[in-house]
């Protein structure tokens, strides 16, 4: 994909509460002005990168990026778990993401909603165990630490929200 490392910035909103933090993988959702400026060439599917909250840390994340069942599909989203144990909720604060690579088609994070509960089969959860385990090996090859590094996680954030920057142009 040309446009990988792809730099997001966007303010956390409230997903559709299909209740993944309580699984213990809890995703972090942009809001649709991140998600419709997305480079054409970003398929669905789960990518791996570096995630950073308003101005704190940069952690390794795993995000998803699939149709937006609240919009009858009609709609993407992106959905970012940052792998790493917060106290707190972070709604409203600022999320600067890279998205770095690719690590398979759309299948993951999607969960089946039967009369108002959330069924996520085994198989599914282990997938996602293991995106979370190839994210973090990958995401120590050189070429990929050296993004941290990126004036875009240098920033402070607050003036610059909800944005799409490609990693090339930067
Ligand atoms: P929602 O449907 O609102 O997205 P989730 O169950 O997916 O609800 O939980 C996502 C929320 O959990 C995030 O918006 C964030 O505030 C919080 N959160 C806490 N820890 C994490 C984490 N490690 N990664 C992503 N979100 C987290
Ligand atoms: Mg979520």
């Amino acid at each position: 994909m040309r446009s990988l490392p792809c730099f997001c910035r966007g303010q956390v909103v409230r997903g559709f509460g299909r209740g993944s933090k309580d699984l213990g993988i809890p995703t972090a959702n942009f809001p649709e002005s991140v998600v419709d400026n997305l480079p054409a060439d970003i398929s669905t599917g789960i990518y791996y990168g570096w995630a950073r909250m308003d101005n704190g840390d940069i952690h390794k994340m795993v995000m998803s990026i699939g149709w937006n069942p609240y919009y009858k599909n009609t709609k993407k989203s992106m959905e970012t778990h940052v792998i790493h144990t917060f106290k707190e909720d972070f709604y409203g604060q600022i999320l600067s993401v890279a998205m770095v690579g690719y690590i398979r088609p759309e299948r993951g994070f999607k969960s089946l909603v039967t009369h108002g509960c959330v069924f996520l089969p085994d198989e599914l959860i282990a997938a996602i165990h293991s995106d979370i385990e190839e994210a973090k090996i990958k995401l120590d090859l050189p070429e990929h630490l050296k993004l941290k590094e990126q004036h875009f996680f240098k920033t402070p954030v607050s003036t610059t929200a909800n944005q799409i920057l490609n990693g090339h142009r930067l």
